[in-house]
């Protein structure tokens, strides 16, 4: 298996100002290249496989286009907009790009990240949906300084298509799930537009089966995700199963409570069929006692569900720790033995701080500048310094 390593990746491309082309609706693709650019309506689609099949990152490669319409959208829009300020591999295969976005508005310049998973056979990408995110669960990284924006349909396809670029030829996305920085929920104007794409044929062509939109549990949201009509797998962050508790780890909660969640994550199982996965990060002396056990599984029992428990992913300066690998089984028993089906999620990426928001904290202070030569000097594919987080502290 690969050294853990940071590679310098497409360093030193600036992000441009022109529109992304992935920002525009199938529509407004069509309308800008029949009435705009004098082209047959065709060509739409014949763009959106060169980007998502043949993996094109500019126009120019486009080769079955006219020349003067490679030439026209170059000088009209871009197809990425972002920088990838660093990107790293963990031992295990799991890579993790460092993402800056530029300024939107009032909000400057924005970093995310996304993740790539290796698992047998799947190949997951971890996609982020906002730039921070504005839940304030206790124990996550993302959430420290609240959200400064959401991210833009072109901006949320970016990172798919930066991943897809990592895989082999003969490698594809198998998997999505929008379990990077930000509440996908809260931004579903954004998201369900990129993950449309995502599932058609003419995209990544990811059935909705594989696609997991991870929500903090947001009822209405639910029901408008529900509304939509696609079978996306939902799951909910719960973390907690009552509200007392629950209030002192997911601050949201109070104002929603765990009742509403449930019945919103009830109607979506009833109308889409699909069995609902709670995820729950495993807090060692906060959320990971017996009894916490017995009422989680009191509420979930007779649910069609899976729980998965996440074993917490330390982030420096929060007071939180995994609990030992004893407390884990200890607690999934108690579940077990009370019919609920149980998955203990595997730790990835670990020496490259891949639980969400974790590497843009590291990070924070580098200028891109300064980190892209150091990387570059390096080599590409050299390991730059020691594996883990000695270049970025
Ligand atoms: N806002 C959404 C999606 C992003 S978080 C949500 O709350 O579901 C994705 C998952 O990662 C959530 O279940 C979250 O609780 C978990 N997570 C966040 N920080 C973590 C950490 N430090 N260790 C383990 N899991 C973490």
């Amino acid at each position: 298996m690969q050294q853990a390593s940071l590679v310098p990746l497409t360093v030193g491309a600036p992000p441009v100002s022109r529109p992304s082309w992935l920002g525009l609706s199938q529509a407004e693709q069509e309308r800008w290249l029949t009435e705009t650019a004098g082209q047959p309506k065709f060509r739409r689609k014949q763009i959106e496989k060169w980007i998502f099949q043949q993996r094109a990152s500019d126009f120019g490669q486009m080769t079955d286009l006219p020349q003067a319409l490679r030439e026209r959208l170059a000088a009209e829009f871009s197809l990425f907009t972002g920088q990838v300020v660093k990107h790293q591999v963990s031992r295990d295969g799991t890579e993790k790009l460092l993402i800056e976005y530029p300024a939107v508005g009032r909000h400057g310049p924005g970093r995310i990240e996304c993740v790539l998973i290796r698992e047998k056979l799947r190949r997951t990408i971890c996609v982020s949906s906002q730039v921070g995110c504005g839940m304030g669960c206790v124990f996550c990284a993302s959430g420290l300084d609240g959200v400064d924006r959401s991210l833009q349909v072109n901006e949320i396809l970016e990172q798919m298509l930066r991943i897809t670029a990592l895989l082999p030829p003969d490698e594809r996305l198998s998997h999505i799930v929008m379990m990077g920085m930000g509440e996908p929920l809260a931004n579903l104007g954004q998201v369900l537009p990129a993950l449309e794409v995502a599932s058609s044929d003419l995209g990544l062509g990811i059935s909705p089966r594989r696609i997991t939109i991870s929500t903090v549990g947001l009822p209405k949201s639910i029901d408008r995700l529900l509304a939509v009509g696609k079978r996306y797998q939902l799951a909910i962050s719960l973390h907690a199963p009552t509200d007392a508790l629950r209030n002192q780890i997911v601050p949201t909660n109070d104002k929603v409570g765990i009742a509403a969640i449930m019945e919103a994550a009830d109607r979506f199982k009833a109308e889409t069929g699909r069995r609902l996965t709670f995820e729950y990060v495993l807090l060692g002396g906060v959320n990971d006692t017996l009894e916490a056990a017995e009422d989680l599984a009191e509420l979930l029992a007779g649910r069609d569900a899976l729980l998965n428990l996440i074993p917490y992913n330390p982030v420096a300066g929060l007071p939180y720790v995994t609990p030992s690998g004893t407390a884990v089984a200890r607690f999934r028993q108690v579940l077990e033995d009370r019919g609920v089906v149980v998955k203990c999620r595997q730790r990835k990426g670990d020496d490259i701080d891949a639980a969400c928001g974790q590497l843009r904290r590291v990070v924070a202070a580098a200028p891109i500048d300064s980190e892209g030569a150091a990387l570059a000097a390096a080599g590409p594919g050299s390991v730059a310094v020691d594996p883990d987080r000695a270049p970025l502290s």
